[in-house]
């Protein structure tokens, strides 16, 4: 597969096919069974609408039109939410190959945004029209929102991943229970979406940059993208009817 037929592939994924993407890259996924597979998705999409329902009402916003001013005042309220910019190049030595992340300390989040990769992924997508004109302030924002999810978890609402039934699977030694971590990832990402009306999908942002890069290849991409298509087939497919005859 060619680079252009690869970023092609990104382009075409819906929001909930990059959600069962991100479950299937769960260190756990193996646990869940098939019949849960939609449980976890669907859970977690719902609760990053709901937040995001709820945060666009209490600010009067309407989405995709809260920049980094609105963000800014929305962390101050939030009580504990603190936001630092920094370049590639700082010597704060963590966050390089991260465009950002969140520090959780004693009830007080640090999110951090790397103005350097963001602006990177900003230049590897804004061949998009609507990414293009809304420039590399929105691209902040949007990052921004999906930590903003991450310190509601810590700070109010909990953890999503926590908030969700674990999987359970038959093994050798009786029934393993583990969390799916890839569920609050899930739910940030839908809340980051609806808040900010991205244009693409926020995972397929990553998958373009990273095409770009050279640090996914278009062979790995397609394969995965086949496995989660066979997965949502296979997860969807009524159950076999039997017939009285
Ligand atoms: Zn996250």
């Amino acid at each position: 597969m060619s680079l252009n037929d690869a970023i092609a592939l990104a382009k075409s994924l819906c929001h909930e096919e990059c959600m069962d993407l991100l479950l299937m890259q769960d260190p756990a996924a193996a646990k869940i069974p098939d019949d849960s597979f939609r449980y976890y998705t669907e859970s977690s999409i719902r609760m990053g609408k709901e937040a995001a329902n709820a945060l666009l009402t209490s600010c009067g916003a309407r989405p995709g039109h809260i920049g980094m001013e609105i963000w800014a005042r929305l962390c101050a309220e939030a009580c504990g939410v603190r936001v630092q910019c920094v370049k590639e190049n700082s010597d704060r030595g963590f966050g390089l190959e991260i465009a950002a992340n969140t520090v959780f300390e004693q009830g007080t989040c640090t999110v951090v945004l790397n103005e350097d990769l963001i602006s990177e992924k900003y230049e590897c997508t804004k061949e998009i029209p609507e990414i293009g004109e809304s420039g590399v302030d929105q691209m902040l924002s949007l990052h921004l929102a999906h930590e903003y999810f991450h310190c509601l978890e810590y700070l109010k609402n909990g953890r999503v991943y926590r908030l969700l039934k674990p999987a359970r699977k038959a093994g050798f030694l009786g029934i393993r229970e583990c969390r799916i971590r890839a569920a609050s990832e899930i739910a940030a990402h839908t809340f980051a979406n609806e808040v900010m009306k991205s244009a693409v999908p926020p995972p397929v942002i990553d998958y373009l940059t990273m095409l770009r890069r050279g640090e996914l290849s278009p062979e790995v991409l397609e394969e995965l993208v086949t496995n989660m298509r066979r997965k949502r087939e296979k997860v969807t497919r009524p159950a076999a009817v039997e017939f009285a005859m």
